[in-house]
């Protein structure tokens, strides 16, 4: 059994926050207990308390939307064989945890690596946040991405799509990714072929996301019934409505267009400095992420006043970047109007109900995991705290110390 206090605590559930806080955890690493230090103390003589002076303890952050092993990205890219692809993606779950992430969704990485990342955590070879995964994601030949082969399963038709789905399930899949919309108003899958996905991957007990960032991809997305829908990035207030009422989660995952945005602004930059002159499709790919920033900011607010849940993901493509900036994605939603509280839940116990673990996890209460999450300061005060990482605890086990 060990006993933690802090300065605050934050349940996850969006509401309930206590002062001088304590939390107790079991030896299998489930919450016993949580209140305040004196009734915790009291009810607990015998241990000694682990005490974080000036901290807050949380839920363990979830990030819904990683791309764990992704090398695309890497100048040496063609060295990535498969051995090289898991190194990386081991790094990369270990950085996730330093950030506090105790687990991920990874919505398309190469064919079998979640499987086999889920494998080695098993078998102790590995320390890594929970994951949960699509295998490959499902595009129509030619769509979003299809250059990556090996990550993307490429099919045609509503027989062909649940061939896919069938596919990633055998995989060892948890969740169907599908990937509708690329940077122009030309929807990828047929209404069709995304209803046929929806209907086969929750005939086989397996919900699924989409990609769906443009007009009309939303509204299909959103009438074929995709439990979770990424991006959405262009969603109109009527549209957010409709989700709420269907019950469909919104993922935006602004930060990766955020700093897609800050990057495109400084190629342009260059090249108008270099050249005098823009390269045309360059500018058209690199003014889509500028325009992106922009409705994010002009709309984030209208949409979440609709009600529609929203559940934090990342979805980083630059290298060299974090792989899993929840705390950027939290603190992004704040500045664009939601309460630090509400902002929080979104990494936790929403996210983990769109796990359909919201009863294991994502909340701090007896009865649930220990996933834990100290940071240093106050984030309802100031939410750039949820980067000092103090201490980060998965099932009740020290997975990473901070020096602060
Ligand atoms: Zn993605």
């Amino acid at each position: 059994m060990k006993l933690l206090t802090a300065d605050h605590l934050v349940t996850g559930d969006g509401e309930r926050v206590i002062e001088q806080a304590a939390i107790c955890v079991d030896e299998r690493g489930v919450i016993t207990d949580v209140g305040t230090e004196t009734e915790l103390t009291e009810r607990y003589p015998a241990l000694e308390p682990s005490r974080y002076d000036g901290c807050t303890i949380m839920p363990g952050l979830i990030d819904l939307h990683v791309h764990i092993g992704y090398w695309y990205n890497k100048p040496d890219f063609t060295e990535y064989d498969g051995t090289l692809k898991a190194l990386l993606a081991a790094s990369n779950l270990r950085e996730a945890l330093s950030l506090g992430v105790t687990t991920i969704r990874d919505v398309a990485s190469e064919d079998g690596l979640c499987r086999s990342l889920k494998y080695a955590r098993k078998q102790k070879l590995l320390v890594s946040p929970r994951i949960y995964d699509v295998n490959q994601g499902i595009i129509m030949t030619g769509g979003h991405g299809w250059q990556l082969k090996g990550s993307l399963r490429e099919a045609n038709g509503p027989w062909e799509v649940r061939a896919a789905v069938r596919e990633q399930v055998r995989a060892g899949a948890d969740w169907i990714k599908l990937m509708t919309s690329h940077r122009t108003h030309t929807p990828e899958f047929t209404q069709e072929e995304l209803d046929a996905a929806v209907d086969e991957a929750h005939r086989l007990g397996r919900k699924c996301c989409v990609h769906a960032s443009m007009q009309p991809s939303i509204q299909m997305a959103i009438d074929a019934g995709f439990d979770t829908i990424e991006h959405t990035t262009f969603m109109t207030v009527e549209q957010a409505r409709q989700m709420a009422e269907k019950g469909l989660v919104w993922v935006p995952t602004m930060a990766t267009f955020f700093q897609l945005a800050e990057h495109s602004r400084s190629i342009l930059r260059s090249q108008a400095d270099s050249h005098g002159l823009l390269d045309e499709a360059l500018q058209l790919s690199e003014s889509f992420f500028i325009e992106s920033e922009k409705a994010y900011r002009e709309n984030f607010a209208k949409l979440m006043e609709t009600g529609v849940k929203i559940a934090a993901g990342t979805d980083i493509v630059l290298d060299q970047q974090p792989i899993t900036p929840v705390a950027e994605e939290i603190a992004l939603m704040v500045e664009l109007g939601m309460e630090p509280l509400r902002a929080i839940r979104a990494a936790t116990q929403t996210a983990a109900e769109v796990l359909d673990q919201g009863h294991h996890f994502g909340t701090l209460a007896p009865g649930y995991q220990a996933d834990i999450l100290v940071v240093q300061g106050n984030p309802l005060v100031n939410i750039a705290c949820l980067k000092q990482v103090r201490e980060v605890f998965l099932d009740g086990v020290s997975v990473f110390a901070g020096t602060n």
